[in-house]
């Protein structure tokens, strides 16, 4: 398998609207994607992730930018001189063709053999776990098995670089979950370059080496899943990837091995420091790290309790707003709905993170 790196420099795609008004659908992002990694292009709708994809395809042209493929610059070589292949959400297969046309079709264009492109098709059958459906229909697969033969169409012609735009969609929640991992397992199988795109982020949390966290065109945030989760830059980053709880504070000190901080006049020692700089900070705290208590920083009632049996997630009314604290049993009997209720920060999973 040839493995190829990918840089993105300064990458700018303008789009003009049907009123002739300026787009700015990606708006200057460089990034880069070493040999067989597996990139994440993570983002709400219409960040600009589909258009970066297609640029990287070939299907869109770079306003400005250059977009380097094993460091030779591409903008201006056609989608099928690239040497990439692409997965969509909707898979994308020929109804009149059994499974094992579908995927010889790229091989068929492409003048390979005959027995050679048997040969290719059977092994990519197995690879995504199709083995012996070559006959069927696609019609007769369910939606799980669709995407895979979409996979295998995308493998056979051995691209250096698959992508992917949002494939699992179309599919229910047990099946996405279920695909994710194959996707996975099969993409460091075969040790393709990849670049996923999904607004998904516990898809991007699963699959990725690295995330590039989009917003409005640009870049948020780079970083792997636990980099991004436990060190957001922003608020924006922190709420696209879970649920959190903002505080306001002041900072009193920062020192070489912590930050001491004061909420509500109680002051905490965090053992980290802010994750970007900012007149004005905001204490991050998800709900897994903090905990009802008797005593604390900030007082609140309880709203609602909802019970999800491995685990309670309290919704609490405070002067910050509406805070949720995800508790582990056993439960506390005198934590009731009505109740007043302090709500104590864990500092260890505490972000400093700036008020933006
Ligand atoms: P995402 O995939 O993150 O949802 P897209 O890349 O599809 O976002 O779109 C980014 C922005 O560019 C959106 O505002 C979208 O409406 C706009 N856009 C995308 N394609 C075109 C196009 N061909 N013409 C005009 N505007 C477009
Ligand atoms: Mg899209």
């Amino acid at each position: 398998m040839k493995q190829v790196s990918l840089k993105i420099k300064n990458v700018s795609k303008v789009f003009k609207d049907f009123k002739g008004n300026e787009v700015r659908a990606v708006d200057n992002i460089s990034f880069d994607i070493r040999p067989g990694e597996f990139v994440t292009l993570l983002g709400p709708s219409g960040c600009g992730k589909t258009t970066t994809l297609r640029m990287i395809a070939g299907f869109e042209k770079p306003t400005d930018g250059m977009i380097l493929i094993n460091d030779v610059n591409v903008v201006d070589i056609p989608p099928w001189k690239r040497d990439t292949a692409m997965v969509f959400q909707s898979y994308g297969l020929f109804p009149h063709m059994n499974v094992a046309e579908n995927i010889a079709y790229g091989l068929k264009m492409r003048k390979v053999p005959k027995e050679e492109i048997e040969k290719r098709v059977n092994a990519i059958l197995k690879v995504v776990g199709l083995e012996g459906f070559g006959e069927r229909p696609p019609s007769s697969l369910s939606g799980g098995q669709q995407q895979r033969v979409a996979l295998a169409r995308a493998l056979v012609v051995e691209p250096s670089v698959l992508l992917f735009d949002e494939p699992l969609s179309n599919l229910d929640v047990l099946l996405r979950e279920q695909m994710r991992v194959e996707i996975k397992s099969i993409q460091k199988e075969v040790g393709i370059t990849a670049i996923y795109v999904t607004h998904d982020r516990t898809e991007a949390l699963t699959l990725s080496d690295k995330i590039v966290l989009m917003k409005s065109g640009k870049i948020e945030q780079i970083g792997s899943p636990d980099e991004i989760y436990e060190k957001p830059v922003s608020k924006f980053a922190a709420e696209f990837m879970g649920k959190i709880n903002f505080f306001p504070i002041e900072i009193v000190e920062i020192l070489s091995d912590k930050t001491v901080v004061r909420l509500n006049g109680v002051v905490y020692e965090i053992p980290t420091h802010p994750t970007s700089k900012s007149e004005k900070y905001v204490l991050g705290c998800r709900p897994e790290g903090l905990k009802l208590s008797t005593k604390g920083a900030v007082k609140g009632v309880i709203k609602t309790i909802v019970y999800l049996g491995n685990l309670s997630e309290y919704y609490i009314d405070t002067q910050y707003g509406e805070i949720m604290v995800k508790v582990l049993p056993p439960f506390d009997k005198n934590f009731v709905e009505g109740k007043e209720v302090y709500i104590e920060v864990m500092p260890e999973i505490a972000k400093i993170i700036a008020d933006d």
